[in-house]
């Protein structure tokens, strides 16, 4: 009988790892056909992949070297973390000190640990293709059973973003934070359906609970969403305090009375250490305050003639319901277009935080039924991201929007470090359309933009106001922190008293509160990558092979050796995918077979029985050196014997 099965990449890789089979999918390559005459012979070998090193030789990539070795000498010696001696207090910051994003610290007193946010940070060009990455939870789900709490400051994703993967890990502990955190991260855990039900506490902000034997309570602080609060922890020697995300509410550095009250509680407290975000450390002065923002943006939705079209965040809660209450003052009509910005508007109105009336807000596709004095539409995409809702304007593939010429833009965002092309681009897709932008930095105009965090001023304040003992600085790169170290040691603490974090850092404050160390052993730091359901901190030889294939593609060989002579059954195919086009490159592929045919020849000559394993990492090593020899790219080279 004579068969022909054709084979695809994935089933090459999938069916590889079993030996003595045939692959059984139909194949749909149209590179190659393998033609079998007997189903039973035939033997494939396992599939591995080879990359031309820098080392001179192409290896195995399997047992190669890992991803990030700084990571990996993390997890080898970091294993052996002792348990918590009596009377010390353990603080490990497991995310957000070497990056901004995926906070998280945990808090060990006693028999108790209380975790303080879980966030995520999207994945960049170090991780392609993961979805997003988490703190690594290790330590953790090791202290399961000491977990009372996890205290959520605020409802931006860099603070829940990771917790519903965080939970599952970790016990699934009860969450606690105010109304509208709480009810983000319903709507976030919705989308984890397969992982257990959240157990959720909603608190005050001048409230209290008992974790075990640790209290915690909380303070309201200014940011950008609604509801963002700081939190405390009682400890025998004074109060762990970390206000979250903040800035201050003041106007010209006068800090308004509400703010002064809610810090007065620190006034007689002892106050043991303070963690603090330094994102802004860098930057002089007090942060604009966000009041100056809702009056630029009242004062340009009054005086623009035309219709509005304002980019925002979508975690910019407190922003985006100030503009539609000033639309519907105005007696303006409100569009909203991205499912994120709907989902957080939703929120605030579900939870009575403001209340539109009933027909301000009106559907994207009725924009074009009110004149366009009259309508105000809010749409997230304002870092140029691919598939938000001004992009797909921008450049005319959205459905049911039309940008029209004489439409005032308003980009009410700064452009996240890395953004800026896409920013870019966006923006010169709509001036061709004929409209006015207004930027975060087009001068003349009124604010339309405020950072969240405080600035080095704001610092300086909470730093004098809360009089910390010991500091350590969270919310940031490493070179922020040591920003932040500097200042504080500027407003006279010493440097002993001062800890520069990394994640993963063991701190233990010691001696009846006396005394603070960083522990020479460090909790598994390594980020965990949230990759479809797959959540892991070991995914280096995928997150590699990505890297690769984006780099320089990849090269398949498929060989038919026959297993009494050791000879080619016929000429090998070849399959390349993103490394040279095949058709413009006969003579390099004609020098690969010819190379092929004498390392499968020169390799089994004399060898019996025939070892194909020998035969594919010879193959591997051979065509990966040969390929980079001629052309200086390192494809990721995929030998696949088959024995007839
Ligand atoms: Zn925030
Ligand atoms: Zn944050």
């Amino acid at each position: 009988m004579r068969k022909k099965t054709r084979l695809s990449f994935s089933s090459v890789s999938i069916e590889a790892k079993k030996e003595n089979k045939t692959p059984s999918k139909p194949y749909n390559s149209g590179h190659s056909n393998i033609e079998h005459k007997n189903q039973e012979r035939k033997k494939l070998t396992k599939s591995s992949t080879y990359q031309y090193s820098k080392f001179g030789k192409g290896q195995n990539r399997r047992s190669g070297h890992t991803f990030n070795s700084k990571n990996q000498s993390n997890n080898q010696n970091e294993n052996k973390v002792p348990k918590l001696e009596e009377g010390k207090i353990r603080i490990i910051p497991l995310g957000g000190v070497e990056e901004v994003g995926k906070n998280m610290t945990a808090i060990e007193i006693g028999n108790d640990i209380i975790v303080i946010d879980a966030g995520m940070h999207f994945s960049n060009e170090e991780t392609p293709g993961v979805d997003y990455v988490i703190p690594n939870t290790t330590y953790l789900e090791e202290n399961k059973d000491k977990i009372r709490g996890l205290f959520i400051t605020h409802g931006h994703l860099d603070h829940i973003g990771g917790v519903p993967v965080v939970l599952s890990r970790i016990g699934n502990p009860t969450v606690y934070s105010r109304n509208i955190s709480v009810l983000l991260m319903k709507k976030r855990q919705a989308e984890f359906p397969h992982l257990p039900a959240m157990k959720t506490e909603v608190v005050e902000k001048d409230g209290t609970v008992m974790c075990g034997k640790i209290k915690v309570r909380f303070f309201g602080v200014t940011h950008t969403i609604p509801d963002s609060m700081g939190i405390i922890i009682e400890t025998p020697h004074g109060w762990i305090v970390t206000p979250g995300d903040y800035k201050l509410d003041q106007i010209d550095g006068i800090v308004s009375e509400e703010e002064q009250k809610e810090y007065s509680i620190f006034d007689k407290a002892k106050v043991l250490l303070l963690m603090t975000d330094s994102t802004n450390v860098e930057n002089e002065g007090f942060s604009l305050p966000e009041i100056k923002v809702h009056q630029g943006l009242e004062n340009l939705i009054k005086r623009v003639n035309g219709r509005i079209i304002i980019a925002a965040f979508s975690s910019s809660i407190t922003r985006l319901t100030h503009i539609i209450k000033v639309a519907e003052m105005l007696g303006k009509k409100i569009a909203i277009d991205g499912r994120s910005m709907k989902t957080n508007i939703d929120v605030a109105i579900e939870a009575n935080y403001f209340k539109p009336k009933k027909d301000t807000i009106i559907p994207i596709e009725e924009v074009n039924n009110y004149p366009p004095n009259k309508m105000v539409i809010l749409m997230t995409g304002a870092q140029g991201e691919e598939f938000a809702a001004l992009s797909r304007a921008a450049n005319k593939s959205h459905k049911k929007f039309a940008i029209k010429k004489g439409d005032t833009i308003i980009l009410s965002a700064s452009i996240v470090p890395g953004n800026e092309r896409a920013v870019q681009k966006i923006k010169d897709n709509l001036s061709r359309q004929g409209v006015k932008i207004i930027s975060f930095r087009t001068p003349g105009e009124d604010f339309v933009h405020a950072t969240g965090h405080g600035n080095k001023e704001d610092i300086k304040w909470l730093h004098r106001k809360t009089h910390p003992k010991f500091f350590i600085p969270i919310h940031g790169n490493h070179f922020m922190l040591e920003l932040h170290k500097e200042l504080a040691m500027d407003l006279g603490m010493s440097e002993e008293n001062v800890i520069v974090p990394d994640n993963g850092s063991i701190i233990e404050i010691s001696e009846d509160g006396q005394k603070i160390v960083m522990r020479k052993e460090k909790a598994p730091s390594a980020p965990m990558m949230v990759d479809g359901l797959a959540v892991s901190d070991i995914q280096d030889v995928v997150i590699r092979d990505r890297q690769m294939l984006a780099q320089d593609g990849m090269f398949v060989i498929i060989a038919l050796v026959d297993q009494n002579t050791g000879k080619l059954k016929k000429s090998p195919d070849l399959i390349s995918r993103g490394f040279i086009y095949l058709k413009e490159n006969q003579e390099l592929l004609r020098q690969v077979r010819i190379i092929i045919k004498k390392g499968v020849e020169d390799t089994t000559v004399k060898m019996n029985p025939i070892d194909f394993d020998h035969i594919k990492n010879n193959l591997g090593e051979t065509v990966s050196k040969f390929l980079y020899q001629k052309t200086a790219k390192r494809p990721l080279v995929i030998p696949v014997v088959l024995s007839v």
